[in-house]
């Protein structure tokens, strides 16, 4: 089995959310009401109120893979809804950063259903970065009845917007990669959820139910945002992760490198 991780970025700085989307009041609401709980404490309640500056951790992600020799996949947005609000001429360089380093990177789709909006979204990165064959991930993973036909009448080469530990399965010539683990909806309260024996425990046994199903990758997904100061629980978790895949010699590869060998029939 070897590891796909993957990232959806969702955010590159506090100020696209100013004066476009809800996105800040309801944040500092979510935290307010976790800090009145008792699931703050005085640092992360600091960390998690300044609402300014960058929100990315691309620097982190891209310092991370380098020491550990680990190339990755990212995911942008083409479009902004429901609090994905950048320009994605603004994430032009930390694409064409990314791919320089051997990093894939591909869409983070917002139209699930309106063929003409989803072309502008492919068409908008192709002339963005030049890449002329990549994969999507939706964003919240939404899709509709149709999604996948025009996934494949677009060209892309592969989905991974839905969730379970399953194998690879073709729809036409799309591939589909289901998410087997994803930060959001890994665990309870995940933003608040600082038991990292949990997570940790979590993790494991999702690894050997993998293992038992013999599936040939193992897909993660982590938002880059929550890689933070903000969220240190995730981080750790995140690095437990990586650490853990590391020792038990697992192999890493991107969704493309994965492509190849199923397109070639090599995989194991
Ligand atoms: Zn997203």
């Amino acid at each position: 089995m070897k590891i796909i991780l993957s990232h959806d970025v969702d955010h590159l700085f506090w100020s696209e959310h100013y004066f476009s989307d809800l996105f800040v009041p309801a944040f500092l609401a979510r935290n307010i009401k976790g800090a009145l709980r008792g699931r703050l404490n005085p640092s992360l309640f600091r960390h998690r109120f300044k609402t300014f500056g960058r929100m990315h951790q691309l620097d982190y992600l891209i310092d991370f893979y380098n020491q550990e020799n680990i190339k990755a996949s990212f995911f942008f947005g083409m479009d902004q809804a429901l609090g994905l609000s950048y320009n994605p001429e603004k994430a032009r360089p930390l694409m064409n950063q990314l791919h320089n380093l051997g990093h894939e990177v591909g869409v983070h789709g917002i139209e699930a259903k309106n063929f003409g909006k989803m072309e502008v979204e492919s068409n908008m990165f192709s002339s963005l970065t030049g890449i002329k064959a990549f994969g999507i991930r939706m964003h919240y993973l939404r899709l509709t009845g149709y999604s996948f036909d025009a996934f494949e009448k677009l060209g892309y080469l592969y989905d991974s917007s839905v969730q379970g530990l399953k194998p690879p399965f073709q729809f036409g010539k799309l591939w589909e990669f289901p998410i087997s683990i994803m930060d959001a909806s890994f665990i309870d309260n995940f933003q608040f959820n600082h038991s990292l024996k949990d997570w940790k425990a979590k993790t494991l046994t999702y690894l050997n139910e993998a293992n038992r199903l013999n599936l040939p990758y193992f897909v993660i997904n982590v938002h880059d945002v929550y890689l933070s100061n903000a969220y240190p629980t995730v981080r750790a978790w995140f690095e437990f992760m990586v650490d853990h895949l590391t020792q038990n010699k697992y192999e890493f590869i991107t969704f493309q490198g994965a492509l190849n060998e199923l397109n070639s029939g090599v995989q194991k």
